[in-house]
């Protein structure tokens, strides 16, 4: 075999040695906002865009890939025309704005027929009548291999009523929702079926004892429940971020671009049992699940310590810890009372083996 020589092998850069955020931060350096309505780009879950009158647009959009980011083996299509819509509202809510409309491109192979195609969109339908957004376009095509989904939503808010994932203030409560690492062990579980499924297809599961941990990878919720009852409450977050790639690394993003610093209690991260019983099972220490797990999209956020009382009343939002002055130490105190470092493992899509 002819060999590539070494001068040519070191003139091109692999995606895979800048990992997915640089790839995108070289991709886009050169080209910075300049308008004056920009005013958000790149870096948070939403860019914002200032409509005059103290009214701002929120635009979010993603990518979603057969076989990478989702498999047909196991997720009914109509889960995932589901899923797809909910985790950009996600981001839409995530910057405390609320959703109106999104936009859905398709690109889809011959192996679909029509009918599966009707289910994706009964999917996405639920998923537009339960959080009263409209479909306001997008755009279809073939190729050669595969489903591929890029779902965009907009959102509307007050200027002064968004937040950001940059403004996070020392001493304030660090807040998350509902519980964390069940839509990882879902989806392990679910993997895990897969394989034994492939092995004895006449076998069917019982997975009647991990449903709610099923539900989570299957069906997540964006949680605009909350963000309203934060503002009826008169609580606005100095800083918020969903939990698209697990607690770890979207307390790595906050802390980061608010140049601070946390320390998270791990016996107030909201586990549900089932978590329990699949780390037990996989032999995966629980916190992994809360930390890194992904999938979650409940909200991360920050809160002046004066809004303690507040935060604490409201039925699904658990304090788990606080921010610090000191940049770049972010840890986790266990009941032992070792602290250790966090480390964000979220899903890097170009770096993964
Ligand atoms: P999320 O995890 O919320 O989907 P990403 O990590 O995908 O966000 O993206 C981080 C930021 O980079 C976002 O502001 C997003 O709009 C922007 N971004 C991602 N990919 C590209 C790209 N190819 N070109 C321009 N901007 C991008
Ligand atoms: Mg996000």
């Amino acid at each position: 075999m002819k060999q590539i020589p070494e001068e040519y092998k070191s003139a091109y850069t692999s995606i895979s040695s800048l990992g997915e955020f640089r790839l995108i931060d070289h991709l886009t350096k050169n080209i910075p906002a300049k308008r004056s309505e920009t005013i958000k780009a790149i870096g948070d879950d939403a860019a914002v865009v200032d409509l005059g009158n103290g009214d701002v647009e929120v635009i979010s959009t993603d990518l979603l890939v057969e076989n990478v980011h989702f498999d047909l083996s196991y997720v009914p299509l109509r889960h995932l025309g589901y899923k797809s819509v909910v985790v950009n509202i996600s981001d839409i809510v995530a910057m405390n704005a609320e959703p109106i409309g999104i936009t859905i491109s398709l690109a889809v192979s011959s192996r679909f027929s029509v009918e599966a195609l009707d289910e994706l969109y009964a999917g996405i339908q639920l998923a537009c009548e339960k959080y009263n957004v409209d479909l306001l376009g997008g755009d279809t095509s073939s190729i050669n291999q595969g489903m591929v989904i890029s779902v965009s939503a907009i959102g509307k808010g007050k200027k002064d009523e968004i937040v950001y994932r940059n403004n996070a203030k020392a001493k304030d409560l660090i807040c998350v929702t509902g519980d964390l690492g069940a839509a990882y062990a879902g989806f392990l579980v679910l993997d895990r079926e897969k394989a034994v499924f492939l092995k004895t297809p006449d076998i069917q599961p019982d997975l009647s004892d991990y449903d709610y941990a099923i539900s989570r990878q299957l069906k997540p919720e964006a949680r605009l429940d909350v963000i309203r009852e934060m503002k009826a409450n008169g609580v606005k977050p100095n800083s918020m971020i969903d939990i698209s790639d697990g607690l770890a690394s979207e307390l790595y993003h906050i802390c980061t671009q608010s140049k601070k610093g946390c320390n998270i209690y791990a016996n107030k991260l909201p586990i549900d049992w089932q978590v329990g019983k699949v780390a037990e099972e996989f032999e995966i220490g629980i916190n992994t699940f809360a930390l890194n797990g992904g999938e979650d999209y409940e909200l991360l956020f920050t809160v002046p310590i004066e809004d303690f009382q507040k935060v604490k009343d409201m039925k699904d939002v658990h304090i788990i810890g606080n921010i610090s002055e000191d940049e770049h130490v972010l840890q986790v105190l266990l009941d032992s009372g070792q602290s250790v470092e966090l480390e964000a493992q979220g899903w890097s899509h170009f770096s993964r083996p």
